[in-house]
């Protein structure tokens, strides 16, 4: 077993299990003499992969047919400009809904595109931040699409409803929630998330988009690779993919399916997140979070020490004793403990028996 339980935000940590499996093939897989990072991607043997890969995330998200899954690279950042290139009809008209760094980073981007704004904002409720309620949403009906992020990374504020946008396909930046929770994809246009947080390894970026929301001609001059038809029409194929994380991926849907799937590690997670957020409400201010209950993220838990000057004490000590990357993102500062699905609850315990010492061996002064 390993000893080092990792809280990183992205890349996150991966199942031992998987990494053995990985490390089991390195040099010969599946009795090929090679390394699956030396297969041609055209070859019959990486075509498994992609074909296995591609039928368990559609069987664990229960993809419509009328749904394409791409894998493509360049992260979610890369998203942030093919969504309104490829998306956006003459009127290059989008809404934004801004709760956090990353779907500000998303708006910044598809502002340069056309006539983006911002739907929605953040709020304070009691003082601590808050999703807004649709019914204050600025919503045009005649947009070409509507963004918003289901869990914001960095703010560790997520959405527990979907926006009901009507006609007007939704558009979700799911990279840090993808797979944590049942959703139906049904309700979105276009659902995109980087692997490396939720799902597997750096390199490769999911797209799920509705068939009618493939433009064979977008309405700007968007670059061959940067289309969504081009890679509809080639599987994903049309220049080499980046094998070895589609591979990573691969095996990480196969460990979610066998524990679990997404309603079964869903349970594991809100049980994971309900005993840190738990531990922070019962430790009467020492430990807080600024996100108000309504809205506070599974997998990306933002906090700090009510001495601010404590926090790095924190994130040190806890190092020491194998609990690693809990510094929140330079943005926000404070601390972080990102629970994707491969984190163990034991994982959790650890963190939450360490915060529990922590605050005994640092009291308050007063
Ligand atoms: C990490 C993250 C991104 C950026 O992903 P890259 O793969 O680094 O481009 C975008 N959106 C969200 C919600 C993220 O968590």
């Amino acid at each position: 077993m390993r000893k080092i339980v990792n809280f990183n935000a992205g890349p996150g940590m991966l199942p031992e299990s998987v990494l053995e499996k990985a490390k089991a093939e390195m040099l010969d897989w599946h009795q090929t003499g090679m390394s699956i990072m030396e297969l041609g991607h055209r070859g019959a043997d990486f075509k498994q992969v992609a074909e296995q890969s591609e039928a368990d995330l559609r069987d664990l998200m229960n993809i419509p047919k009328n749904y394409h899954v791409l894998f493509l690279t360049g992260g979610a950042s890369a998203q942030f400009a093919m969504v309104p290139m490829n998306l956006m009809s003459e009127r290059k008209q989008a809404d934004y809904v801004v709760t956090g760094v990353w779907s500000k980073k998303a708006i910044e981007e598809a502002a340069r595109f056309g006539d983006v704004e911002m739907a929605a904002h953040l709020i304070y409720r009691n003082q601590l931040v808050a999703l807004p309620e649709q019914a204050d949403w600025n919503l045009r009906p005649d947009s070409d699409f509507v963004h918003y992020t289901p869990n914001e990374t960095i703010d560790g504020v997520e959405f527990n409803w979907v926006p009901d946008t009507g006609d007007v396909p939704l558009v979700a930046d799911m990279s840090s929630m993808i797979l944590s929770r049942p959703i139906d994809v049904k309700q979105y246009g276009l659902i995109y998330a980087g692997a490396q947080k939720n799902m597997g390894q750096a390199g490769i970026t999911i797209v799920i988009i509705r068939d009618d929301l493939v433009r064979k001609k977008p309405v700007f001059l968007t670059p061959t690779l940067y289309q969504y038809h081009t890679h509809v029409t080639n599987h994903s194929f049309y220049n080499t993919p980046p094998t070895y994380s589609w591979y990573i991926t691969g095996l990480m849907l196969e460990w979610m399916k066998e524990n679990g799937g997404v309603s079964g590690l869903y349970e594991i997670n809100k049980r994971k997140a309900k005993k840190l957020y738990e531990v922070i409400d019962q430790s009467q201010g020492y430990y807080q979070c600024k996100v108000h209950p309504s809205c506070r993220s599974l997998m990306n838990v933002v906090f700090g020490l009510a001495d601010d000057a404590m926090d790095d004490v924190f994130i040190a000590e806890a190092a020491k004793v194998g609990l690693v990357n809990l510094k929140g993102h330079r943005v926000v500062g404070g601390i972080r403990a990102s629970i994707y699905n491969a984190m163990p609850e034991s994982g959790v315990d650890a963190l939450v028996a360490f915060m529990k010492v922590f605050q005994e061996k640092h009291p308050v002064k007063s």
